[in-house]
């Protein structure tokens, strides 16, 4: 092992290749939230393909937290999404990239190159309002997440939790 370390740099895997589906190229936009991907959306959340790319990098690619499985999945969406022309269209993610960044809609609303359109009144906004609140039940920290336009419409909602575990 270690001489093949030597040699090529990185130890030999087993792991294989996710079998993944991708269109042959991408558009420029990527709608990668919206009530047809996820039922916490009444909105649609928009990036552009290379803002897409520049936060898989840093986020997923070179997250050592992710299995090899993920990060050869999403290096392989990376990939994808550098084929992309700026010709000003906007499609849905495919299910094979929105795979990887389907619990991320909280790490990337408001960030550069993202929108949200409000459907209520049909108009994009670069910034919504977040709001996250929390209610401790002892064992289990209860965490809800809000988004509103500017006109105080409903973008999005999740509730989730953490389960707290008491150390002697
Ligand atoms: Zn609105």
């Amino acid at each position: 092992m270690a001489i093949w370390k030597n040699l090529f740099g990185t130890a030999p895997t087993n792991a294989k290749a996710p079998d993944i589906s991708l269109p042959a190229a991408c558009d420029e936009f990527l709608v990668i939230g919206s009530p047809d991907l996820s039922e916490d959306f009444c909105s649609d959340l928009i990036i552009s393909s290379k803002s897409l790319n520049d936060w898989i990098k840093p986020n997923l690619i070179n997250n050592t937290a992710l299995s090899g499985e993920f990060i050869e999945r999403a290096r392989r969406v990376s990939g994808w999404l550098e084929t992309h022309t700026n010709n000003g269209k906007a499609s849905t993610i495919p299910a094979d990239a929105y795979a990887i960044v389907a619990n991320s809609a909280s790490g990337l609303v408001n960030t550069t190159g993202t929108s949200v359109r409000c459907r209520d009144c049909g108009v994009i906004y670069d910034r919504v309002e977040v709001e996250e609140s929390s209610t401790d039940l002892e064992i289990y920290l209860e965490i809800s997440t809000r988004w509103t336009c500017p006109r105080g419409h409903l973008l999005y909602s999740e509730d989730g939790g953490i389960h707290m575990s008491i150390a002697d």
